[in-house]
């Protein structure tokens, strides 16, 4: 089989319990899952939109590929380690439906771990064999995977919900997705091209124009959309006005506002300092509201992340 990367890298996201499917996917884990399963607690998706996160696969179909290199990014980059790989120099794609397989048999594997254990509440454990969701947001750029309108697809077609995370680069896959996510997010995590150029360091020309040009597309879409910024202490929470612009060109369904955590591999590019508070967060989104005219919906203090919306309640995908 042909070798995409390094081996040390393979082996470092292994130590970070990454599931590798097929040649260049992975599925992990997500703390939330964990706490569902052990002890009753869900994420803020859960929270916000009703998706459950012991049902949830959280995965990426491009595991080693990114346009941007951002600072609090948790994926490994090209010279962390001092691994060093092409981040754009993509591979023959897997199938939609080998990806599809794959990651559900990877979740069935990491589920299978919590047979026995004490701690693992015997319903959930039970539901959780049904996945009914998947987050395409675990790594890296997943609009580089050609055709991931046939896996959205693909997935929709196995009753699963989708919440695809771009960060925006690539407008014309975007456009010409052939089927649309359950709900799509855009990260826009700087107000202007140079707090863009230093905070998330794009590795293609043009990045911050492209970005724009999504955000101009974004109303075209029919799902919900959402503007995803990752607060960053001392790099991009000045300028709220130049973030209500952005948002007013894409006139999203909602903002989530969230703190940068400091896990995985942005360890090595930021300090804990560069943690907002909830207190941060919610000031930051408070702001934003009074400029941008969207209210302040819902919150989540031990995720660090504010929710505003322009409708009076978020559409919730726990309706059965
Ligand atoms: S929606 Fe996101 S945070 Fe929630 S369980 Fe899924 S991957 Fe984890
Ligand atoms: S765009 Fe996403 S995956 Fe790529 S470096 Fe930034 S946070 Fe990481």
């Amino acid at each position: 089989m042909e070798k995409l990367v390094p081996d040390a890298l393979v082996q470092a996201l292994k130590k970070q319990k990454y599931h590798l499917v097929g040649r260049h996917s992975a599925v992990k884990r997500c703390k939330w899952f964990y706490e569902a399963l052990t002890s009753g607690r869900s994420c803020y998706k859960q929270k916000f939109y009703g998706i459950k996160s012991h049902q949830c696969i959280q995965m990426s179909p491009v595991a080693f590929y990114c346009t941007q290199q951002c600072l609090f990014c948790w994926r490994a980059q090209n010279g962390d380690l001092q691994i060093k790989w092409d981040e754009m120099k993509l591979p023959e794609w897997d199938s939609p439906e080998e990806i599809a397989a794959g990651i559900l048999k990877a979740q069935g594997k990491i589920l299978g771990g919590y047979k026995g254990n004490p701690r693992t509440i015997q319903e959930r454990f039970r539901e959780a064999w049904m996945p009914k969701h998947v987050a395409i947001s675990l790594t890296g750029e997943p609009t580089l995977y050609e055709p991931l309108g046939e896996l959205i697809r693909t997935l929709h077609a196995k009753g699963l919900t989708t919440f695809l995370v771009s960060n925006g680069t690539l407008p014309e896959k975007l456009a010409n997705l052939s089927e649309e996510p359950t709900q799509m997010y855009i990260s826009v995590c700087a107000p202007d091209e140079k707090v863009y150029r230093r905070v998330c360091r794009p590795q293609i020309g043009g990045a911050w124009t492209k970005l724009n040009e999504t955000l101009a597309l974004m109303p075209s879409f029919r799902c919900p959309t959402v503007v995803r910024t990752t607060v960053v202490k001392g790099y991009n929470m000045e300028d709220v006005d130049g973030y209500c612009k952005l948002v007013e060109r894409a006139n999203p369904t909602y903002i989530e506002a969230k703190a940068y955590m400091h896990v995985g591999f942005s360890g090595l590019r930021l300090g804990f300092d560069c943690m907002p508070s909830h207190k941060d967060v919610y000031n930051f989104a408070l702001q934003l509201s009074e400029t941008t005219g969207y209210r302040i919906v819902d919150e989540a203090v031990e995720s660090r992340v504010v929710l505003l919306s322009k409708k009076e309640k978020p559409t919730r995908f726990d309706s059965d």
